[in-house]
């Protein structure tokens, strides 16, 4: 059980795009390429989701020495977008360590900095690309009251805060860290399939109110109103990831997924 109170799970930012464009570069006045990679979280939810622009699909992993997401997290992820999504021509992940940028926290605009240097790739013709940062320092956003695990960003790009997942998990009382580890990285990415309402139209009335781009459904991937720890540590108890439900399904289907 994770400590009461404490744990705001995740989020996603709409990350600005005029700060975005600023930060890319242009070759006599043509757009870069990367440009389709610097867009807002949820906006390429179809190309992600469906075979109609990118029939492969690549996963970059970038981690801190020390701070490796485990091998059944990665191999849970990869089902879940073998689930979700329609890539004929394959799901790749590559994982790839860095030494530690000597952060002792991280901003957002720290993490894109970071993956300025550090990712090697982009969307091609017909591949569309993930960039995921695996951070060896919280979230400069943490408070006494709540951390966060981990934040989309981008269109094809999230952050997971695995020190703080290495801090709350696998001690006694604390849940198991392949579960909590697999439960950020597939909310996280969740949101850049568009959930909830977040580029993925809503097939019927499902988005909390008071917790906007999140599901009503407290049994759901999706679902954050836990914003507290015992909120998570419910989802979690039977030592499984939460599932997406049905209608975050309806709606991901509607927008050319699995
Ligand atoms: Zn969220
Ligand atoms: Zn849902």
């Amino acid at each position: 059980m994770l400590k009461k109170g404490i744990l705001v799970l995740i989020c996603f930012t709409f990350f600005a795009c005029s700060e975005d464009e600023s930060i890319t570069p242009t070759n006599n006045g043509t757009p870069n390429p990367t440009t389709a990679n610097l867009q807002a979280v949820g906006s390429s939810a179809n190309d992600i989701l469906s075979d109609h622009t990118y029939t492969s699909l690549s996963i970059e992993i970038v981690y801190v020495q020390g701070f490796e997401p485990s091998q059944t997290a990665v191999n849970n992820f990869t089902s879940f977008l073998q689930e979700r999504t329609f890539k004929p021509d394959g799901i790749s992940t590559t994982l790839t360590a860095i030494e530690s940028p000597g952060n002792t926290s991280y901003t957002i605009e720290d993490i894109s900095n970071l993956e300025s240097i550090h990712r090697m790739n982009y969307n091609s013709d017909s591949e569309v690309v993930i960039w995921v940062f695996f951070a060896d320092a919280p979230s400069a956003s943490n408070t006494s009251s709540g951390v966060v695990l981990g934040t989309a960003y981008r269109n094809t790009s999230f952050v997971i805060y695995e020190q703080t997942i290495q801090e709350l998990s696998d001690e006694p009382f604390e849940p198991n860290r392949s579960v909590l580890e697999t439960t950020v990285i597939k909310h996280e990415f969740g949101h850049l399939l568009g959930l909830t309402n977040l580029g993925s139209a809503l097939q019927s009335a499902h988005e909390d109110a008071e917790h906007p781009k999140h599901c009503d459904v407290d049994s759901c991937l999706m679902y954050w109103a836990a914003e507290t720890g015992s909120g998570i540590s419910n989802m979690i108890s039977g030592g499984n990831a939460p599932q997406l439900d049905a209608q975050c399904i309806a709606d991901l289907q509607a927008n050319g997924g699995k």
